[in-house]
């Protein structure tokens, strides 16, 4: 609840009149970085909160994380039933997180192939249609002829890619968290935990602000996390900030009907927001983004060494 306080601290205005609406999309399912054993509750965490706020939220699964020593892990599987069941949708993000920049377009498109193998019969059985596809680390392809081949290829398997427009580096916190619980390290977790909440703040407040003034009004936001230890323990604190916002949580369906998602973007080799591909196609330099905390960047880079 602490962080809560501060997070409302960090803006006055709710400014719910206005249409602000977010899909909350959660990358690498069916767990991010989990240590064993904690796969279950992070599930379970994350579905109980979402449906408390009356999220329609989609999770992007790596099929490469039910197996465990090469078979399939029917406990990990039943995590992704889990999330229907809690009426949530799925989408691809490829086997094994494989990026774009630096894959083959034959290597891909069967990363992305082999990322289907259980989801679109599991949607299938649970009466939907496997229709989105998430780029792991948002690489698109790097060159306008590598993106269009890269849409055809989506396309033609009958994906609809997913944007992000609420882009961020909350991995970062992830990471640095999950290694401070799994060494008892509570008065850490909650250092990061309130770093992670105040740093969320700051980049939906530059994302919003950034579309606004290349738009003129709201759009629909995309925000991207990830199904890790962190958001188990936060996502609740983070919804209601949206909340309080003004935010009404939409489905990625919806979001995509705005025209905003029609635009031109201008390529890279990096995963930038959507947004920034907007205001870069545009002929803009759009400012940076907010950075992680200096000290949790240093500590983030420490563990990862
Ligand atoms: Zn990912």
């Amino acid at each position: 609840m602490r962080a809560i306080h501060l997070l409302l601290l960090l803006s006055a205005c709710a400014c719910g009149a206005q249409d602000k609406r977010v899909v909350i999309t959660i990358d690498d399912l069916p767990c991010a970085n989990c240590a064993e054993g904690t796969w279950d509750q992070v599930t379970d965490d994350l579905l109980r909160t979402l449906k408390a706020h009356r999220v329609p939220a989609i999770g992007f699964v790596n099929e490469s994380k039910l197996y465990r020593d090469g078979l399939l892990d029917s406990t990990r599987y039943q995590l992704l039933e889990r999330w229907l069941q809690a009426g949530m949708e799925l989408g691809n993000h490829t086997f094994a997180h494989l990026g774009a920049t630096s894959t083959s377009a034959a290597d891909y498109e069967q990363d992305v192939v082999h990322g289907e193998h259980h989801l679109r019969p599991l949607m299938e059985r649970s009466g939907r249609e496997l229709r989105y596809f998430r780029h792991p680390f948002l690489q698109a392809g790097a060159t306008p002829q590598r993106r269009d081949s890269l849409n055809a290829m989506l396309a033609g398997h009958g994906y609809t890619i997913a944007p992000v427009t609420f882009d961020n580096d909350e991995y970062i916190y992830a990471y640095c968290y999950e290694q401070a619980r799994r060494a008892l390290d509570d008065s850490l977790m909650n250092r990061l935990a309130r770093g992670y909440l105040m740093y969320m703040a700051q980049s939906v407040l530059f994302h919003g602000s950034q579309a606004r003034d290349f738009f003129g009004r709201e759009v629909p936001h995309i925000l991207l996390i990830h199904a890790n230890a962190l958001n188990a323990a936060e996502l609740d604190a983070l919804l209601f900030w949206h909340e309080e916002q003004g935010y009404n949580f939409i489905t990625l369906e919806e979001a995509l009907k705005d025209t905003c998602y029609a635009l031109p973007e201008a390529t890279t080799r990096f995963g930038f927001s959507w947004i920034r591909r907007w205001q870069l196609a545009a002929g803009l330099q759009p400012p940076w983004p907010p950075e992680i905390e200096p000290d949790v960047q240093q500590l983030y880079d420490r563990l990862r060494r």
